[in-house]
This record gives C-alpha cells, structure tokens and sequence, in this order.
C-alpha cells in the first residue's frame, strides 16, 4: 500500500460527501437570492462543506488538528440559530444525521490557527462569489507535515469533464500526494477509471495562456495586464473564481496562473492554496510566490512570509517572476 493511502481515500470521500452538499445548495439559489444578493446559501453549504470533512477527519484520525477557514462561534448565537438548523437539514440530506451542538463541534474542530507538526487545511467553499453566481467554486483539503504538503486534493463540481465541451458533463476530483503525481476522476464516480494530469509542454511565454481572478479586488488584473504585454502574451486571460485556477495550469487549460496583491500587507490564507499547489506542482508544474519564493506553509493559518502567487507549466517560470517584478508599481 502506498504512502498516505489511508489519509488519501479518508480525504477524497469527505470532499466528495461535502461536494454533494455544495451542489445542492447551488442548485436551491433561485434567481431571487441572486437578485437580493442574498448570501445565505453559501454560507450554510461552507459550514456543512466544513462541518462532514472535520466530521470524516476526527473519526479516522483524532489527533489531527485542522486549520479551516470558518468558526461556529455565529452559529451558537441566537441570530444563527436559523443557519444552524439549515446546515444540520444539510449534514441530514447526505444521511449524517447530528444534532446543532454536534455541527458545531465538527465545525470548531478546524478552527485552529497556530502551526503543527501535522495538519490539515480545508477551504470548505473556495470562490464564495462564483459558487453564488453558480461558477465556479471548489473544496479544498490538504494534510501538511512539517511545513510540507503531503496531500493535496481539490473537488471542483463545476468544472468541465472535457474542457473543449464546456457545456458537458461537470464536477471534477482532483488530488495529488507527494512524489506520486496528479490525478482525476469524475467527481460522480469513485470507481471510474482515474487518469493522471500533466501540465502544458507549452515552451515560449508569448504563447501562454494564463487564467486569473474574476474578482479584482483579489488579485490585480491592471497588473497581470502589464505582465502579459511584456511577456509578448496575446491571448486573453481567462478568469474563473477559487483554486479551480490551479486545476487549470494542472490540466493544462491554462499554462499560467497569476495572483497579484492589490494592496500591501494582504497576507494569502494557506487554504487558498495548498490544496492546490500540490496538484501543480505533482503535475509538473511550478509555483512559487511573486518574488520567485518558495512557499512556506509553517507559519499558521497565512502565507505570512509570501506575497501572491506565480503558477505556471515550469517552462517560463523565472521569465514570469521576472516581468511580475518589472512591471511592479511603487
Ligand atoms: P478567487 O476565487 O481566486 O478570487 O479567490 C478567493 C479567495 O480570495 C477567498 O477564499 C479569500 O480568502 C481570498 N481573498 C480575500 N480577500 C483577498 C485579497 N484582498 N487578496 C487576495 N485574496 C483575497
Ligand atoms: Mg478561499
């Protein structure tokens, strides 16, 4: 059996438990909520989202700490009882039947925010906005240990089976664990036949394709649209919201994928990224931060010793940092 085999299918049933949460969730947001920009929805699939994976994680394995975007401390007021009760209805649908205190001991359980030795990172919904505007969103779970990402996993319901068929089949798994490189599978189908992703051979950065952000107040689209001048980049970025942009440069529908500070002192949450990072990277691919550093995921719940991120293929990686760094404003 390999390394982390036990960690890895624990893992890849809680996300895909949490997935089938999301989806219906998604699907319930009438056109109204839209409309009202009524945010409820997210927020009661996010807490169940973290509710069933630290559920799925105390059970296999109860020493684990784990570092999670949300907190049930709103949940246990009286104004949050509503949501209590929806998330528990939530948790119920997918038969895991639990009472509010018990949601929310599941939910706490990943409220650490110091460094471990050993841990998790969970973005229960990662791309709030696009999972509201019924984009795309992803899940996102990685076990971490000594500041290195063993396992990375990202479940991305609605992202294409076949990326030339947009309007087709949706919803992928993807997971990587260190030294044994990237896979998909439908995310639908846990005995389907899994295949391995590798990153585009693409070799000259003019010709890159490379994704972003929708969302400008996360990451500078003026900047990115110098760097691409520079990089003699002519074709148009596309944006999409949440780590589904990793599985992109991962899949090879994007060779480059840009995170620019828009202010100084943003300081990147380690779930935004690790999931993702190690499916690029185990793809073959390269990331680091916009000054050309390594990631370092042994600081607590931030990137505190980063700024933004650079993912690309790992053939223009250093051409890509450089022109980040050129095209820099004071
Ligand atoms: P995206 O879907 O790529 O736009 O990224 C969504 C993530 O951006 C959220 O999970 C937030 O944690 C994160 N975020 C929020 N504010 C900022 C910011 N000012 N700069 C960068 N990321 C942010
Ligand atoms: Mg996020």
């Amino acid at each position: 059996m390999s390394v982390f085999a036990t960690e890895l299918e624990t893992a890849l049933q809680a996300v895909r438990q949490a997935a089938t949460v999301c989806r219906a969730v998604q699907a319930s947001i009438s056109t109204d909520s839209l409309d009202k920009k009524d945010n409820s929805p997210v927020t009661v699939a996010d807490f169940a989202s973290q509710a069933l994976i630290c559920r799925t994680l105390q059970q296999a394995f109860p020493n684990d700490p784990v570092i999670g975007e949300e907190g049930a401390e709103e949940l246990k007021t009286d104004s949050g009882a509503d949501f209590l009760a929806r998330i528990v209805s939530e948790c119920a649908a997918v038969g895991v039947t639990a009472s509010g205190e018990e949601v929310c001991d599941w939910i706490d359980r990943g409220g650490l925010q110091e460094y471990r030795p050993r841990f998790w990172t969970l973005d229960p919904i990662d791309g709030t906005k696009g999972f509201l505007r019924k984009e795309q969103y992803a899940i996102s779970l990685a076990l971490i240990i000594d500041g290195q990402i063993q396992i990375g996993i990202l479940g991305c319901p609605n992202m294409p089976l076949d990326s030339a068929n947009p309007d087709g089949p949706r919803g992928i798994l993807a997971w990587a664990v260190k030294g044994q490189g990237s896979f998909v599978q439908p995310l639908d189908e846990p005995q389907a036949a899994t295949s391995r992703i590798n990153v585009t051979s693409t070799a000259a950065s003019q010709d890159a394709r490379f994704c972003e952000s929708v969302e400008s107040g996360h990451s500078s689209h003026d900047w990115s649209g110098k760097i691409a001048a520079d990089l003699g980049i002519t074709r148009e970025p596309f944006r999409i919201d949440s780590q589904c942009k990793y599985l992109a440069v991962a899949m090879g529908d994007a060779d480059i994928y840009l995170r620019l500070p828009t202010r100084k002192g943003y300081q990147e949450k380690i779930w935004d990224h690790a999931g993702g990072i190690l499916v690029v990277e185990e793809a073959g691919g390269t990331v680091t931060d916009i000054h050309g550093n390594a990631p370092e995921f042994n600081h607590g719940a931030t990137l505190s010793k980063n700024e933004g991120m650079v993912v690309t293929n790992g053939q223009f990686h250093k051409n890509v940092v450089d022109a980040v760094q050129n095209n820099a404003s004071a």
